[in-house]
């Protein structure tokens, strides 16, 4: 949890904070395609702004997805910079800011994760295969057929096995 104590905060001042925490805030459900990997990193500050607190600053969320073209398993961190978390003040003296947190980091993720846009920019094995790229040469519908005919022919015999 990020909580901030508006007590803490001095009037018309920013009260710095950063850290690192390691609960998994977004608590996605386990088959979903993306995981999170490790801890959410923040850098912001704190502030009063008209009967809201303000938390503004850089959030750092890594997370394993999976391919949607190669199925192959990457990191790709979300990466919230000079992000705004605005939250109404009300009767509180604590805030937790975890919620509105949790919100936009899964707004942050992408709807089709490809490998090639993750921190390591692997080259995606899958890439352009199912699109018409400018070498794009139609293959024999024919011989297309055939191919993956034997293809299944392959993969029922395994499942036998
Ligand atoms: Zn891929």
């Amino acid at each position: 949890m990020i909580t901030v104590d508006l007590r803490s905060i001095p009037e018309d001042e920013c009260l710095p904070f950063e850290g690192n925490l390691a609960d998994d805030i977004c608590q996605l459900p386990e088959k979903d395609a993306a995981s999170v990997a490790g801890p959410l990193n923040y850098r912001a500050e704190a502030s009063i702004v008209s009967g809201n607190l303000l938390f503004r600053g850089d959030f750092h969320l890594p997370f394993e997805f999976t391919c949607c073209r190669c199925n192959q398993p990457f990191h790709y961190t979300i990466r919230l910079l000079d992000h705004s978390l605005l939250v109404p003040v009300e009767d509180l003296s604590l805030i937790d800011l975890t919620d509105a947190l949790r919100e936009d980091i899964i707004l942050a993720l992408p709807n089709f994760p490809h490998c090639n846009d993750g921190d390591n920019q692997m080259d995606c094995p899958a890439r352009g295969k199912f699109e018409t790229e400018e070498d794009f040469v139609p293959i024999n519908p024919e011989k297309a057929r055939t191919k993956d005919s034997s293809s299944w022919d392959t993969l029922d015999k395994l499942k036998l096995d």
